[in-house]
């Protein structure tokens, strides 16, 4: 499958996309559904580049102007729909995209429409698109890419065809940072390890500075939680946390240690323990927490999460949480 060989994982998706552009028929619109991370863009770009591509052999080839041009993103017939800072408003939608529809594509067979963050579309928004999505014309191909389908109206969803990306083996993603990023191996294993079948993350762990050190000050601070204060906690936690996403890096983090103590007292295995090396902490927390204590503790995580998404402060966040896991 060329053009598709540097994708790994989701292999129905692909081998989906790959008989749609063989054979010429692709449907008129598509949801892209997975988390962040899970390779919903690349992929779709790969999908437009092999619908547009002029070469008569395996498509994309990769070589030819059409895929070139996509990949430089300076196709006219590949346009991506650009949003407000919180998302489409119908005027985004009906002046890129339902307004532009209406033109046959300039050079290529398809003309193709990507939209990034669907579950950011106002109601509004997503009437607005339901016009063109109705009654498309035969060249048009709207991708919707989103992390979250249930944002999305039922009437768009039924008109859509669902491609739902799901995580990728650990294994999978550890060859992959070695051999394509060039990772040395000890950060490749410990990267994949902790992002949970995400290659997104996966590829940010292994590329950001000082990841090993940031995880050992997560782990650190896990181990001794109940004998700290919050405030100390936080002010610990603050050397290591300057944003959002490295404070929803550390919480996905803190996930696994607690799915780990779950998963040990529901199973006595040590051997189900991903964080090998602190399995004696693991299990002294096994033994202290009760099952209902774990489970609010993983809520707390989640909580969090929505708070920071929710641009609520991230020292209130991050304290909000730290209570909940203290007894
Ligand atoms: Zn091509």
């Amino acid at each position: 499958m060329n053009g598709f060989s540097g994708i790994i994982g989701n292999e129905l998706i692909k081998e989906h996309m790959y008989k749609a552009i063989q054979e010429d028929k692709p449907y008129h619109a598509y949801i892209l559904q997975g988390e962040t991370g899970a390779g919903k863009k690349i992929t779709a770009v790969a999908f437009a580049a092999g619908l547009q591509c002029t070469c008569d052999g395996e498509r994309p080839c990769e070589y030819c102007v059409s895929c070139r041009q996509i990949k430089a993103n300076c196709h006219t017939d590949v346009i991506w729909i650009e949003k407000e800072k919180s998302g489409y408003g119908v005027e985004e939608i009906r002046n890129q995209l339902n307004q532009a529809v209406s033109m046959k594509p300039y050079t290529s067979k398809y003309k193709i429409f990507l939209i990034t963050e669907a579950e950011t579309m106002t109601e509004a928004a997503q009437n607005a698109l339901l016009k063109t999505i109705e009654e498309p014309p035969e060249y048009a191909v709207i991708i919707l890419m989103t992390n979250n389908i249930n944002n999305l109206l039922p009437t768009v969803r039924s008109r859509c065809m669902t491609l739902e990306f799901g995580p990728l083996t650990t294994a999978a993603i550890e060859e992959y940072l070695i051999k394509q990023h060039k990772i040395p191996d000890y950060l490749a294993k410990t990267s994949a390890m902790f992002a949970q079948g995400n290659l997104g993350k996966a590829i940010r762990y292994a590329t950001a500075e000082n990841f090993i050190q940031k995880k050992e000050k997560i782990l650190q601070m896990l181990r001794k939680i109940q004998q700290m204060k919050v405030f100390n906690i936080i002010t610990d936690l603050k050397t290591i946390i300057k944003n959002k996403e490295e404070a929803s890096d550390a919480i996905d983090l803190m996930i696994i240690w607690y799915r780990d103590v779950l998963l040990f007292k529901a199973t006595n295995d040590v051997n189900q323990i991903l964080l090998s090396e602190e399995y004696l902490n693991i299990l002294e927390d096994a033994k202290r927490l009760s099952y209902s204590k774990i489970e609010e503790i993983l809520q707390g995580f989640e909580k969090a999460k929505i708070r920071l998404h929710a641009n609520v402060n991230l020292e209130v966040a991050m304290e909000l949480m730290l209570l909940n896991i203290k007894e």
